[in-house]
């Protein structure tokens, strides 16, 4: 069951002894992109540009350049910025725009010898839960077949999540307001990690609610995604939030290694391990099957020596409402640069300027980002800005407080990522509270501003990804990443292939 091929690790090992070149590698993800072209998870592909990448890649090698991912090759969510390409945001505001500069993740994976198959299927502007928002139509979940329907693959970074779901590319990035990198990773079986806010560059990366927004990895194991987070996380002075400490400054990498190393086999067990479980993460609501799904997965991490704690996070419903008052005020915010005059699409005919702004706007933003900025110019008007928005931070601040109190007894947080498992296209599209209601879970982390995992922990009944989530304290990455990757040792969820082998 096993895909090696598909892995960074075994990429990096097989460019490294000679037995494949990054032009192969290249190929065989393009030929593999354009094989799965009904998944609708790539927005722009450019064959000779990703094999001059590729080509260049393998020249490097011959140079004796030593970049840690030279030919791995990836894709990246259409919200970040790359020259060249065109970076839409998965809106019709920006169908057209090339950027004249990359992202710094973007930059920064290149630097690191990452070769660029093209650019992923979003929500627009990382707006939702199911990728049905994208301008560009809705990304298909390799876990879909013909008995069960078509499948949402999560949102916002649903196709990042398809393209490493369907073995397309063995990472993609991703990014995470509310959980876009968390929940689709669980929905399409996945692995993916939003780190501490401030790790990664926000430079290059479309602006949705700048408070939260997070870049983040992709992949099959945490392995992979502790090797890509290494490159893609860093100062930069380009963005003002970006941190600069020296918690931060210590490699990913190395820390994660560190971990891995100082528990060999036969001692490969969690010992020491205080691991959280949230009361409210248990509640109504969800599934059953994920429930029992998630709960096996904490009972693994008991078997091998963690300790359970009972923990309460008394506020996790009430990051809902919070969240969906401070992202759209920030949203709200960031989208109006996109007049059609400073940026964006612009109408064809027009009176005058106003009228020019206004229809450039009612043509360019979906129905969901045009709700997000009514919502946000809402809570911040005058008369209601201390009823909704000075309240929501309030409870921002009162939700990253009972993390903090929890993590006094306990080292990590587990429960699920979402309610439910991955629901039919179109089945909540009409629905918008019941699409915001999703993201219970993973709201509270965002606002928080803490690192979270989705770790692929089992099936449902209908064989649709369930995802373990992992909380960590502020700059806990590679304890993280390493309680997830000894778990990967130990379960092979993380192995299986939607519609068997590839
Ligand atoms: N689903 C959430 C929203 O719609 C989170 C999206 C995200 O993390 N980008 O806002």
């Amino acid at each position: 069951m096993s895909r090696p091929q598909h892995t960074v690790a075994a990429s990096v090992a097989a460019l490294a002894s000679g037995t494949v070149s990054a032009v192969e590698l290249a190929t065989e993800a393009l030929a593999r992109a354009n094989a799965a072209a009904d998944l609708n998870a790539f927005l722009h592909i450019d064959a000779a540009r990703t094999l001059a990448e590729a080509r260049d890649a393998d020249a490097r090698r011959q140079a004796g350049d030593a970049a840690p991912l030279l030919g791995v090759p990836v894709a990246h969510k259409d919200i970040f910025v790359t020259r060249g390409w065109r970076s839409t945001a998965g809106s019709k505001m920006l169908a057209n725009y090339v950027s004249p500069f990359d992202a710094t993740v973007v930059e920064r994976l290149r630097a690191a010898g990452t070769v660029c198959v093209g650019k992923l299927n979003c929500d627009e502007f990382a707006m939702g839960s199911s990728n049905e928002n994208s301008a560009f139509g809705p990304v298909q979940n390799p876990w879909g077949n013909a008995q069960i329907g078509a499948r949402i693959p999560g949102g916002s970074s649903g196709g990042s999540a398809a393209a490493v779901a369907a073995g397309i590319v063995p990472a993609t990035t991703g990014t995470d307001t509310g959980g876009s990198l968390r929940q689709p990773a669980a929905m399409t079986g996945i692995t993916a990690i939003k780190p501490t806010y401030g790790r990664v560059s926000r430079y290059g990366m479309i602006a949705f609610a700048s408070s939260l927004d997070q870049g983040g990895p992709m992949a099959h194991t945490a392995e992979d995604c502790a090797m890509l987070l290494d490159a893609m996380a860093g100062f930069d002075e380009r963005d003002s939030t970006s941190l600069d400490s020296e918690k931060a400054k210590v490699s990913i990498w190395r820390a994660f290694s560190d971990i891995i190393a100082s528990k060999r086999p036969p001692s490969l067990g969690f010992e020491g391990l205080r691991v959280g479980v949230p009361k409210e993460f248990f509640a109504e609501g969800l599934a059953a099957d994920v429930a029992i799904r998630v709960q096996e997965a904490i009972d693994t991490f008991k078997k091998h020596g963690a300790t359970l704690v009972d923990i309460s996070l008394p506020r996790t419903a009430l990051a809902i409402p919070a969240y969906y008052v401070i992202a759209p005020a920030e949203a709200s915010s960031n989208l109006s640069r996109f007049d059609g005059m400073r940026f964006g699409h612009r109408a064809a005919d027009f009176t005058d300027l106003n009228d020019m702004i206004a229809k450039s706007r009612a043509e360019g933003f979906g129905r969901e980002v045009q709700r997000r900025i009514l919502t946000g110019t809402y809570v911040l008007c005058h008369g209601y800005f201390d009823a909704y928005y000075l309240q929501a931070q309030r409870v921002r601040r009162l939700i990253a407080q009972d993390f903090q109190a929890a993590f006094q007894t306990c080292d990590l947080i587990m429960g699920p990522v979402a309610p439910t498992t991955a629901w039919k296209i179109g089945e909540k599209s009409t629905d918008p509270v019941a699409m915001y209601l999703e993201d219970i879970f993973t709201l509270g982390v965002s606002l928080a501003g803490l690192p979270g995992m989705s770790v692929p922990c089992g099936f449902d009944q209908q064989n649709l990804p369930v995802g373990l989530q992992i909380i960590g304290n502020y700059f806990d990455e590679p304890a993280m990443l390493a309680a997830a990757h000894r778990y990967q040792q130990l379960t092979d969820w993380h192995q299986q292939q939607p519609g068997g082998a590839k």
